[in-house]
């Protein structure tokens, strides 16, 4: 699992600094995490590949968290994509990209498909053979919400030296990875634990952004592996944090303690802090293993 934060300022854009943007590497999937302004260009820059995007997930409609969408994908339409394109986002996200399109008289040369959420339940929005996708609400200025990208328990890993061992011909060997014991021609019988090993951990990952202090989240998101919680503001701007109905930093790190995650990744920080290093450390106070996100940094979860 391979996380790249193209942006994670609050509000405007800065040349020094990028709004709400990330892209997960998951099991050979690419997701596409909210896409504030400039979103494509930070794809340039991390040489990230645009044509494996094919599923986007927009938690709501403030500017910063989804205004380079129509962008990227009239950019999709230049590079003459083919590929479906799969959206998911608040109710209202098809109105307002369709309508500019229509302005502009454009049309996709691929298949844009909308799932339109309205649900104040978590809910499964995606899923497939190997990973799974649920809302998790959180509780803002307008209908949010965070995702859970849940990977899926995996086969049983071969034993190499074992079934060469035994002679056991390939055409066994999937039922060996989903777990079954091989009886031999003369009747002995291998059992699976001889002949593999236990699967990788399956991972999990919280993306929260943006959210105010709200402990019925803790539920939601109990022993995931990595957690990142939106802190805009540090606690000495509390009052701040309620009013506009985001989080600090000890407020993060509070729900990452109850929530038991391994570890806790902050982001989405003012503009008005000139050293972002004040989050992490005010995190720390409370919950240890804390990572400060930053534009373009990569973190790898084995
Ligand atoms: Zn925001
Ligand atoms: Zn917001």
């Amino acid at each position: 699992m391979k996380l790249t934060i193209l942006g994670c300022y609050a509000a405007t854009p800065r040349t020094i600094t990028n709004p709400t943007s990330q892209v997960l590497e998951i099991r050979n999937r690419m997701f596409l995490i909210d896409c504030g302004e400039g979103t494509q260009v930070q794809l340039r820059k991390n040489k990230l590949k645009f044509s494996k995007i094919n599923h986007i997930f927009i938690s709501h409609l403030h500017g910063d968290h989804f205004y380079g969408l129509v962008g990227l994908i009239s950019t999709f339409m230049l590079l003459n994509r083919q590929t479906d394109l799969h959206v998911y986002g608040p109710k209202g996200i098809k109105e307002i990209i369709l309508l500019q399109l229509r302005y502009a008289n454009s049309f996709t040369g691929y298949n844009l498909y909308f799932h339109e959420l309205a649900s104040t339940e978590g809910e499964i929005i995606y899923e497939d053979e190997k990973v799974v996708v649920k809302t998790i609400p959180l509780k803002h200025r307008i209908y949010t919400n965070g995702f859970l990208f849940q990977e899926k328990v995996g086969d049983r890993k071969l034993n190499v030296d074992a079934v060469n061992q035994h002679k056991i011909e390939t055409c066994y060997f999937q039922k060996i990875k989903n777990g079954k014991d091989i009886i031999l021609d003369d009747g002995t019988i291998i059992t699976n634990d001889e002949l593999t090993f236990d699967p990788i951990q399956p991972k999990s990952y919280a993306f929260c952004s943006d959210t105010i202090y709200d402990e019925s989240l803790v539920d939601k998101i109990k022993n995931v592996d990595i957690l990142y919680h939106e802190t805009t503001f540090l606690e000495t701007e509390v009052d701040k944090a309620e009013k506009t109905m985001h989080s600090t930093a000890t407020q993060a790190a509070t729900i990452a303690k109850k929530a038991n995650v391994t570890q806790l990744i902050v982001g989405h920080y003012s503009t008005r802090y000139e050293n972002i290093n004040l989050f992490k450390e005010e995190a720390q106070t409370i919950f240890q293993n804390v990572i400060l996100a930053d534009d373009g940094k990569t973190f790898e979860f084995d």
